[in-house]
């Protein structure tokens, strides 16, 4: 029986779903973020640098399909990829936010928007980290409302395509060698997949500089201006805007479990800072009142695992709705919304500081909210699926 990764932030114990042999890849997980991760946060944080000396260490881990996991060519189970990004989550949004570009976003990309034999190509070259890429979906113009108004285009003559337009926010591009990009067909009017090279001739990245949150994520401004693509890099089986929200609906529920890592993260470091602290004589964790908000987190992370690895099971029995990971989504994001500001607040005047590691995870949490769907467009999935009418524009 392998030991126990969360004792301290899950008292149902959902980790008991999880098998031994997916344990002990955790725990290799875990080693890494202790020994190397961890140390570099706080600076690079405030540099607003990624810690790119932890790359190479997180991609041999082969995360995505370690050996113990898929052995006679057995596929690794959904509950353990959402425990990894739960894992990297409670260490660090950055590095959650980066590891599941790669492993949620862009290999979501290919593997459902690919056709068969684009897959067999690209995915172990995804997995190995042999090929890197994003996601890039959201325009300057568009973000909620991109299924309507996504207005980069894509013109085809013979077996080239021509892009013309621009992206916003794509995390990690700059130090990727692909793009999913997805534009707009002009001759059909349909939104289609592509793989951009970053240095294809015009492509221009420009990192978005000054932000308060995921200061480590180095997210991009792009634009693309008579981009060339062969049709060898079109995404095959992605014909229209249902097939983004097909890939939308997988990724989505990862985002939800970084928002419960990062309340494990925030309320593990409340706790050590509350049981060190002393006022008026004793350690500030003995008071009430500082007790019922430690007991307020630990309920809000609690509900999200409970809610996620449900929904991580049923996924991975093929059931994939839009509203249940909109539901996670916005849900598990509310909850990390309240409990790293309890953390924050537990720990007095030093939960500013980015020696407590909680107002790292107090200052993240807010982009976790807003990507990958706000609060507000991924109720109203919800909304329509349980009203049968939709209420985005009105
Ligand atoms: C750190 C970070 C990383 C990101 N990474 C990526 C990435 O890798 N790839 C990618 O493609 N995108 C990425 N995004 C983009 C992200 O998905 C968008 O920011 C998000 O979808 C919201 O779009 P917006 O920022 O344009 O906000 P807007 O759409 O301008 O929304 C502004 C506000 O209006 C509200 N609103 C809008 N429409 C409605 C409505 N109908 N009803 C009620 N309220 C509404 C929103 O909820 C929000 O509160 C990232 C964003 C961030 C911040």
């Amino acid at each position: 029986m392998t030991e126990r990764l969360y004792a301290a932030c899950d008292p149902y114990d959902h980790e008991s779903l999880l098998t031994d042999a997916e344990r002990e890849v955790l725990w290799g997980l875990r080693r890494v973020l202790d020994e190397q991760a961890h140390p570099l946060l706080a600076e690079h944080w405030d540099r607003a640098e990624f810690p790119t000396a932890l790359m190479a260490p997180l991609h041999e881990l082969d995360l995505m399909a370690p050996p113990a996991l898929t052995a006679d060519g057995a596929e690794p189970r959904g509950l353990y990829h959402a425990f990894r990004v739960f894992e990297l989550a409670r260490t660090d949004a950055s590095l959650a936010t980066y590891y599941t570009g790669q492993a949620g976003l862009f290999r979501t990309a290919v593997r459902e928007g690919g056709t068969a034999e684009q897959v067999a190509r690209w995915d172990p070259e995804i997995t190995s980290w042999r090929m890197r890429g994003v996601f890039a979906l959201t325009e300057p113009d568009h973000g909620s409302d991109v299924a309507g108004g996504l207005a980069t285009t894509a013109t085809r003559t013979g077996d080239t395509w021509v892009l013309d337009g621009a992206k916003r926010w794509i995390g990690t591009a700059t130090f990727s060698e692909y793009l999913a990009v997805f534009a707009r067909d002009t001759a059909d009017g349909q939104v289609k997949g592509f793989l951009v090279r970053t240095d294809a001739p015009g492509v221009q990245m420009d990192v978005i500089p000054n932000k308060a949150a995921l200061r480590m994520v180095q997210n991009a401004h792009i634009t693309l201006t008579g981009v060339e693509v062969t049709e060898e890099y079109r995404l095959g089986n992605c014909t229209s805007f249902r097939d983004v929200s097909r890939m939308l609906r997988r990724m989505r529920s990862d985002v939800a479990w970084i928002a419960a890592g990062v309340q494990a993260g925030a309320y593990e470091a409340a706790l050590r800072y509350t049981t060190e602290r002393t006022q008026f004589g004793r350690p500030v964790a003995g008071f009430q009142l500082v007790q019922e908000k430690l007991a307020r987190i630990l309920g809000n992370i609690t509900g999200c695992l409970g809610l996620l690895t449900r929904l991580s099971v049923q996924q991975d029995t093929g059931v994939y709705r839009d509203e249940d990971s909109a539901l996670a989504k916005s849900w598990c994001a509310a909850r990390m919304r309240e409990s790293v500001a309890l953390a924050r607040e537990v720990c007095g005047g030093n939960g500013i500081t980015l020696d407590t590691d909680v107002a790292r995870f107090f200052a993240d949490a807010e982009a976790i909210y807003s990507y990958e769907g706000t609060h507000e467009i991924n109720s109203l999935i919800v909304g329509r699926a349980i009203t049968g009418l939709s209420a985005f524009t009105h």
